[in-house]
């Protein structure tokens, strides 16, 4: 079998012209040559790739295909819309596929799609959970079941399976599918809309696929019914041609608008692409992090009012961000403009790629601004919806850098690559050169197979103030249009070359003042990139550190840190070592001048665990007081809810920040406490956590207290009793001691875990 992007199959019918300003150059027809992406596209082949199979089959969400034929006797296990996991990593593996050939991968999928196609009904239903445990109650549950959406999942990979090897088993698979339901709903059949928005943009992709105009029409169907009596955690309160805000679930907004762009595209539809301005405001003006991640709470893993992102308990799902992406992408095409791909970058560069590690081995589904070093990406999630779609997501973004019209080539993204574009005049192969994002230098090099007049059409990103632009050498006087893209109209010769030397300085972002987790705080911002502090570069605790506004920052390259990024070091200032125990005034005292040292946002947690911040206070007032620093054997929970003097209700109170040893039973553990100065202490009391009745966490076995004495642990004399009473505080004193740290050794119950809720020493 052979893979070229010449033998890619041709659509099987002919769809409607679209109707957007620009023509993406597919993601087969660019070669990434840099070193930021091309690492990442790789290890996503290489690690990613097999490690979400290896999951799906040990989380037997393909044995549910097998269980739902008849080939194995079971039942059907895991979350309802576990079928869309494998479909997903199924559609990364077929844009792998499509530039990278691997014959034991093909045959692979092959099994795969023959157990989809036994399970598959007489009729062309699929959906592993309705045939095994509901059989009967299909389409009865749409707002809160999934079958529409993974339903779109097989469609999408079905599609991208087409379109990499030309063979049609997974396709055909889709066909009857969706066949079947367009057999179900419809204007004089069932009226219903997806409740996890998906199926509408995958419906637009088998039409282009396809030609069957049925695809689209239902697509657009499942559009116009919103609105009819649904709520707005599926944006169903209002038709979508009357939505102005952003409302609800936040990947399921970003799936919904992206169907509705793809559904624009071909019809043309002034009224949706009204509603997609309205919405565009509203999101990227009042309910987008700067890292261009969406969605605040976890409540609703989504949106929430306006301006309100929390850093700490920020939600911003990697899916969020990685749908926001999708959608401006969209809208870039339709319209030609900058400022979408502005977002589009933000995102890649933030939001998206913070949610998987540097080896592309770890996920995060929630991606805060502030962490306590207590968060932290896992292998996979119970709920696998983000590492599925950071594995189909990355092959994707060679698709996203070119674009193109009949007599135009538009570069929407600076990333060292290859292409070849046919314009009506000629065919063009275009190189670019360039360190981006950690430079804003970048060589162009056209090479039109013969002489021609065309346009190029670079993008002035955001964030850029002023540019250069010389050709083969000579500067020219370039400005860029409306649409924030540098226009160079001219007869172009082989070998032609542009240099675009964008000035990047380190720059201070203020948020809106109306953002209050952000009042008085500036993010740092280099390019596209947004920057943080960890506690590892920042000797160990960056939440009481300030950025005053005269501090000089420099920024320089490190190949050898987290895959090679520019590190940014400056003068910052720390809460000096105030001691406010037993005092409530005191004369101000001078801060502490410090260095510090800011990496990229993205590749926070590939290290040493411990505090991160993007938003950084201008001022040490604003930055944390902390009286004592707390560490432990093991984190589960909050440190910081040891000593936040917070009083609990009871020993089960769920309503305020608590610390557990959980999932660690029967061990011995402990946690300690460092004082700013050595300090005389006699006395501690500890409330522990103990959730009986729904949980693992019980009072402790026994414990005691350890003081530090130079540099050994030794334990308290003449102390009372050690209580493990329930509700309320376990008090016990001892000889007086003069320490800098004192430490509760405890041993756990046999298995059992527990926890403190709160400690006074
Ligand atoms: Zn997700």
């Amino acid at each position: 079998m052979i893979y070229l992007p010449d033998l890619i199959p041709t659509i099987l019918g002919s769809v409607e012209s679209e109707r957007t300003v620009l023509k993406a150059v597919p993601f087969t027809d660019v070669k990434f040559t840099d070193k930021f992406w091309a690492p990442r596209i790789e290890s996503n082949r290489t690690v990613t790739l097999p490690q979400c199979f290896h999951q799906c089959e040990i989380t037997n969400r393909i044995r549910n295909f097998d269980v739902a034929s008849g080939a194995v006797e079971g039942k059907f296990d895991g979350i309802y819309f576990n079928d869309s996991d494998v479909y997903k990593v199924i559609e990364g593996a077929a844009y792998t596929l499509l530039v990278h050939p691997d014959p034991e991968l093909d045959k692979y999928l092959d099994d795969l799609i023959a157990k989809f196609a036994a399970a598959q009904q007489d009729d062309g239903y699929l959906n592993t959970y309705y045939t095994l445990v509901e059989p009967d109650k299909r389409w009865s549950n749409l707002p809160v079941m999934h079958e529409l959406y993974c339903a779109g999942h097989l469609f999408e990979a079905a599609v991208a399976h087409y379109r990499a090897t030309g063979k049609r088993n997974l396709l055909d698979i889709a066909i009857r599918f969706a066949d079947y339901i367009d057999s179900v709903f419809g204007e004089d059949r069932m009226i219903g809309v997806a409740g996890h928005e998906e199926i509408e943009l995958a419906l637009v992709k088998l039409y282009e696929v396809t030609g069957e105009i049925r695809y689209l029409n239902l697509a657009k169907f499942f559009i116009d019914k919103k609105g009819l009596k649904g709520t707005e955690y599926n944006q169903d309160q209002l038709p979508v041609r009357e939505q102005s805000e952003i409302v609800g679930h936040a990947v399921r907004a970003m799936y919904l608008y992206t169907g509705v762009a793809d559904v624009a595209k071909y019809t043309g539809d002034q009224a949706l692409m009204a509603t997609m301005d309205r919405i565009w405001q509203d999101v990227t003006q009042k309910k987008m992090y700067v890292t261009g991640g969406i969605g605040p709470s976890g409540h609703n893993e989504g949106f929430t009012v306006p301006y309100d992102l929390p850093n700490e308990s920020a939600y911003a799902e990697t899916c969020a961000a990685i749908g926001m992406a999708l959608w401006n992408y969209r809208l870039l095409l339709l319209h030609g403009q900058s400022k979408y791909a502005d977002i589009l970058e933000k995102v890649l560069y933030n939001g998206s790629i913070s949610g998987i590690s540097l080896d592309g081995d770890k996920f995060f589904y929630v991606n805060p601004l502030t962490s306590r070093g207590n968060h932290h990406r896992q292998p996979w999630y119970g709920c696998a919806c983000c590492p599925t779609n950071v594995v189909r997501f990355i092959p994707q973004i060679p698709g996203y850098v070119y674009a193109a019209t009949s007599d135009s080539i538009w570069v929407n993204l600076y990333v060292g690559s290859q292409t070849k574009v046919k314009l009506d005049s000629t065919e063009v192969e275009f190189a670019q050169e360039t360190d981006y994002p950690w430079s804003g230098n970048v060589k162009m090099i056209v090479k039109p197979s013969k002489t021609a007049v065309f346009d190029v059409n670079m993008r002035m990103p955001g964030w850029c103030a002023s540019a250069k632009v010389s050709i083969n050498g000579q500067p020219i006087d370039a400005k860029h249009g409306d649409n924030s893209y540098i226009k160079i109209n001219r007869e172009w010769r082989s070998g032609d070359t542009i240099t675009l030397d964008m000035q990047m300085p380190i720059q201070r972002i203020a948020a809106n003042p109306r953002v209050k987790s952000d009042i008085g705080r500036v993010a740092i911002q280099r390019g596209p990139v947004v920057y943080c502090l960890e506690a590892m570069d920042n000797n160990d605790s960056v939440l009481d550190v300030a950025l005053p506004r005269d501090a000089q920052l420099e920024a320089t390259f490190k190949p050898d840190l987290l895959g090679g990024v520019t590190i940014l070091n400056g003068n910052a200032l720390r809460c000096k070592d105030v001691d406010w125990e037993d005092t409530l005034y005191q004369p101000v005292s001078d801060d502490e001048k410090i260095s510090i040292t800011a990496i990229p946002y993205y590749a926070w947690d590939n290290r040493d665990a411990g505090e991160m911040a993007v938003w950084l206070p201008e001022i040490t007032a604003l930055a944390e007081y902390k009286s004592a620093k707390v560490s432990a054997s093991y984190v589960y929970g909050s440190l910081d809810a040891i000593y936040d003097s917070v009083i609990p209700k009871n020993s089960d109170d769920q309503s305020i920040p608590k610390f557990t040893w959980w999932s660690h039973k029967g061990t011995t553990e402990w946690i300690s406490v460092t004082f700013k100065k050595p300090k005389r202490v006699s006395r501690v009391e500890v409330y522990w956590f103990d959730d009986t009745g729904h949980g693992e966490c019980r009072v402790p076995e026994s414990w005691e207290v350890q003081y530090l004495d130079g540099e050994e642990w030794r334990i308290v004399t003449g102390a009372s009793k050690y209580g493990v009473e329930k509700d309320k505080f376990n008090q016990v004193t001892f000889d007086p001691i003069v320490t800098k740290s004192i430490r509760l050794v405890t041993k756990l119950q046999e298995n059992v875990s527990s926890g403190i809720l709160n400690l006074r020493v």
